[in-house]
């Protein structure tokens, strides 16, 4: 029974090059999913992972997704034969191969598939740039690595603990087909015990963090049509409805001057933040001033629902975000139209226990119920996702935290995201199964944008960490 990593964490001390040199393999591959063009490339990336999973004594497998079967892109799912011994839970891996497209091309400093290493910027080692560095290769490989470095160093797949391994295909493109696979899949997957997954960030430089949860999200969109045909203003303004004016009139009643949303019933389910959150997010020592000046503005920008602090707003409290309009004459110089019709897209980000479907039908009702005269709305539900917050007392998040401590020396901050991670949610509603996220990136990694990185000072925790984190589940009984 491993109660230390010593070897596998030198392993990792000792075979680093190597480890990056597999990253720079793996990122060679243009795996952009939401390209038809890289169809063949998502293949190889998900038959590469498979294969370097293989190696590591795992079973694995690359699976069919999609509706007609196949006409989705490959799911990777391994498995491993546990320690007879082993005790412990079993942990599904949660990762994707699939990137983001690389556009604008003009805008790298170098090609986005010709991983290259550079010293790190304002900061102490090195990184390695390339489409995917981050945002999912190079965290999931920290994982890989990991379990590479276990299986040779305690002769068994993952050192004895009990592994489920999903890498997807397909999360940059909305994840179609993952819903149809998880339940095509329920008895394998209901095994696990707790899900785990390396696509956050971390609280700063140094400063390692587990994210214990994730917002949920609900798209629509409201397309407000009046008349059949666009208008001369000067012939019908003040005469007949606009459909940008009325538009824009029903959308500033979404919230109250406390900016609370309005839309009947939107708070149900709203977890209310305990006392110690609050306290333990204070003590944190977010900057708050620090952030606003990051992106060109004034302290005084800092406006959200009321009663709230900046992080809590982020953390614990559903927004509400236009995020579009498409209406009227948007060319140059002036043209005095009044629009057939104006669409507005608009989200909303979710926390535990909102239902993102009812959400998106009260908002439709809301909309509804302020028809202006004369007009008709068309609707479209773009979909969603429902949040996941994880258990903070945990015996397996307790695993994590005492993992990370030992691998990088420093407590992780625990931490929630006001992003979206879908999967995190419909493994929640499907199987009532938790996320813990154990992620090392940066905030200015430019995920989705050019010239991303990863640094390898975050790399080497990550992979430590994991290998600590797999010791550790040995000590977790009775889950
Ligand atoms: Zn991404």
């Amino acid at each position: 029974m491993p109660t230390d990593t010593n070897a596998a964490q030198d392993w990792l001390t000792t075979n680093e090059s190597a480890s990056i040199d597999r990253l720079m393999d793996w990122l060679r591959i243009p795996s952009v999913s939401t390209d038809p063009a890289f169809d063949k490339d998502c293949r190889a990336a998900a038959q590469w992972a498979s294969d370097h999973l293989t190696k590591s004594g795992f079973t694995s497998r690359l699976l069919p997704t999609g509706d007609p079967e196949d006409s989705g892109k490959p799911i990777v799912l391994a498995t491993n034969e546990p320690d007879p011994d082993y005790n412990g839970p079993h942990i599904l891996f949660y990762g994707h191969y699939d990137v983001q497209p690389a556009d604008p091309l003009e805008l790298w400093e170098s090609p986005p598939f010709e991983p290259v290493r550079k010293p790190a910027e304002g900061a102490i080692g090195e990184r390695i740039v390339a489409r995917g560095a981050c945002d999912d290769k190079g965290q999931v490989m920290m994982f890989l690595e990991a379990m590479r470095a276990l299986s040779e160093t305690t002769g068994k797949p993952a050192a004895g603990a009990k592994y489920t391994v999903l890498l997807e295909g397909e999360e940059e493109s909305g994840s179609v087909n993952l819903e149809r696979f998880v339940e095509k899949h329920k008895d394998t997957l209901s095994q696990c015990d707790v899900c785990v997954i390396s696509d956050t960030g971390m609280l700063g430089r140094g400063k390692p963090a587990i994210t214990y949860g994730v917002r949920g999200l609900a798209y629509i969109e409201a397309t407000l049509i009046a008349p059949d045909q666009d208008l001369h203003s000067g012939l019908w303004g003040g005469k007949v409805p606009n459909p940008i004016n009325e538009l824009t009139k029903v959308l500033a009643q979404l919230w109250d001057s406390d900016r609370k949303v309005t839309i009947p019933n939107f708070y149900d389910g709203v977890r209310e933040l305990t006392n110690e959150e609050r306290e333990a997010w204070k003590n944190l020592g977010v900057n708050e001033a620090e952030a606003l000046k990051g992106i060109g503005l004034p302290p005084e920008a800092s406006v959200g629902e009321s009663g709230f602090s900046f992080i809590e707003r982020e953390w614990a409290r559903p927004t509400c975000d236009i995020n579009g309009i498409i209406a009227g004459y948007t060319g140059h110089g002036a043209k005095t139209v009044i629009p057939s019709k104006a669409t507005a897209k608009v989200s909303f980000r979710l926390v535990d226990d909102q239902d993102h479907e009812q959400i998106a039908k009260n908002a439709f009702k809301w909309f509804e119920d302020r028809t202006p005269p004369g007009c008709t709305w068309e609707f479209i539900n773009h979909g969603g996702g429902a949040p996941a917050t994880c258990a903070t007392d945990s015996p397996i998040l307790n695993a994590a935290r005492r993992a990370i401590a030992e691998a990088t020396g420093t407590e992780p901050a625990m931490i929630k995201s006001g992003g979206s991670i879908p999967v995190a949610g419909l493994l929640k509603s499907t199987m009532n199964l938790e996320t813990i996220f154990m992620g090392f990136g940066l905030e200015d990694d430019r995920v989705h944008s050019p010239n991303e990185k990863f640094e390898l000072d975050c790399f080497r925790s990550g992979a430590k960490s994991h290998a600590a984190f797999a010791a550790a589940l040995w000590s977790v009984t009775g889950s």
